[in-house]
């Protein structure tokens, strides 16, 4: 509204939609599209999404390194891209449904951006152990925040960030958590940490409990990689200090014995391990959540959650550190509870998907199932809204959600109806 107040010929959108979930995005597309359908306003979009770039866009123009090398009509540029960095930006797009005929998490392939040639991507490690004892496992976990304090908290209202969630994450596994922006994803993360007290419910790592006397062994195995790797990194230390600070903090390693360790993890996370001696503002956006990959990976923990870790990055940096996780993973035996909203990311990553709405869980399963057959109306929605790197798609029907999400927000007292799942195939449970 701000931007148009004046009746702009020109509406320059910089990455107007980056930071949104899928539906949100939907919505943002149209009504851009609507607007400059009624005033025939010219639109300058700038993305790095090239899903969003089909959907919107009449004609594009592909820059690199500060120069204009392509442009073209939308239609061309996804069809014949001349330029081997254009058909390198299109080889890196994750396309959901690109995977259906695949059964398990698979690498981008690496592509030089220079020759444009491909090099595909070595094959992972076996399934996960589902035999073996889950590496993770939540019980019936709630975590409520009250709003407001003093003598009456109790009467005021709460938001019901997380009702009643269970499932496990084996060895070796990884369990997708979707969702829209607010339906919980971050405060499950958050509440298995022990950053936020749950209200109900037990957190299990390597099958013990994350309170009593073995808490502080148990809560060293599960480490967090968040979204931002700038604001997680002090740019006062060097990268090696806070590499080493969970070693010095656990009392494991420190001095000679540190630095060693710090290579070491350097080196695995793709790094050189001279690197050590600098500020985290020397790395670029994909170097620096390397680097908060090696800082969690410092205790050896069998659980790693990320949260929305490679939704800021650009897709060929995305790929890459999509393809270092999964190499970590297939080394490590990890588990990883991989929070995003990025369902082509989802679609290569996950052995199974959880879909969240409102604080519940309300369709969990292997991928397939609820990538290529969900069940749940949700879900449905969801899936429906991912933007398709396809321009001929570009004016499918969609049923776009007229509304933002509801509000988790529940008057005091409030308690959540008894949910029930019906198991429509092996391990594919929907909430009825
Ligand atoms: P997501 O990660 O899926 O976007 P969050 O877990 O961050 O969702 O948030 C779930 C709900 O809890 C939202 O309604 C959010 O506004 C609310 N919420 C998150 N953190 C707090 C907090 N510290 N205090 C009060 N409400 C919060
Ligand atoms: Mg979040």
């Amino acid at each position: 509204a701000m931007a148009l107040a004046c009746r702009p010929k020109l509406l320059i959108a910089d990455e107007p939609t980056t930071a949104l979930d899928v539906t949100i995005q939907a919505q943002i597309l149209e009504l851009i599209r609507e607007l400059q359908a009624e005033d025939g306003m010219s639109v300058l979009f700038i993305t790095h999404d090239l899903g969003v770039v089909a959907e919107i866009a009449d004609r594009v123009v592909v820059m690199c390194r500060g120069a204009l090398i392509e442009t073209a009509e939308t239609a061309r540029i996804f069809d014949a891209p001349q330029q081997p960095y254009t058909r390198a930006l299109l080889a890196a797009v994750p396309r959901l449904g690109a995977m259906r005929s695949i059964d398990r998490p698979t690498p981008f392939d690496a592509i030089d951006p220079e020759s444009g040639a491909a090099t595909p991507a070595a094959p992972l490690a076996g399934p996960p152990d589902h035999a073996a004892a889950p590496a993770l496992e939540i019980r019936g976990l709630t975590t409520r925040y009250l709003t407001g304090g003093g003598l009456f908290a109790r009467r005021r209202p709460a938001v019901h960030a997380v009702e009643n969630v269970s499932f496990t994450v084996a060895p070796g596994e990884t369990l997708a958590l979707v969702g829209e922006s607010g339906c919980g994803k971050s405060t499950i993360g958050r509440t298995i940490m022990g950053l936020t007290r749950p209200h109900a419910g037990e957190v299990l790592v390597d099958g013990r409990p994350l309170d009593g006397l073995a808490r502080r062994d148990a809560v060293r195995r599960v480490q967090m990689v968040f979204q931002d790797p700038f604001s997680s990194l002090n740019p006062r230390h060097s990268v090696g200090t806070a590499i080493a600070a969970p070693l010095e903090i656990n009392g494991i390693a420190r001095g000679a014995a540190a630095r060693a360790r710090v290579a070491e993890l350097l080196a695995l996370v793709g790094l050189d391990p001279q690197m050590a001696g600098r500020r985290p503002q020397e790395f670029s956006g994909g170097q620096r959540q390397r680097l908060c990959i090696a800082r969690a990976l410092a205790l050896e923990p069998s659980v790693l959650i990320a949260d929305e870790a490679v939704s800021a990055l650009d897709v060929s940096i995305k790929a890459q550190v999509v393809n270092l996780m999964l190499e970590l993973q297939a080394r490590l035996g990890l588990a990883y509870l991989f929070i995003s909203h990025d369902m082509g990311v989802v679609e290569r990553v996950a052995h199974r998907v959880a879909v969240m709405y409102l604080g519940e869980i309300v369709e969990i399963g292997p991928r397939a199932a609820v990538l290529y057959d969900p069940r749940h109306a949700y879900t449905r929605r969801l899936l429906d809204a991912v933007p398709v790197a396809d321009p001929a798609a570009r004016f499918r029907r969609r049923d776009i959600a007229p509304a933002e999400i509801a509000s988790p927000l529940r008057p005091a007292g409030w308690e959540p109806p008894l949910r029930r799942y019906d198991e429509v195939a092996p391990g594919h449970f929907v909430m009825a």
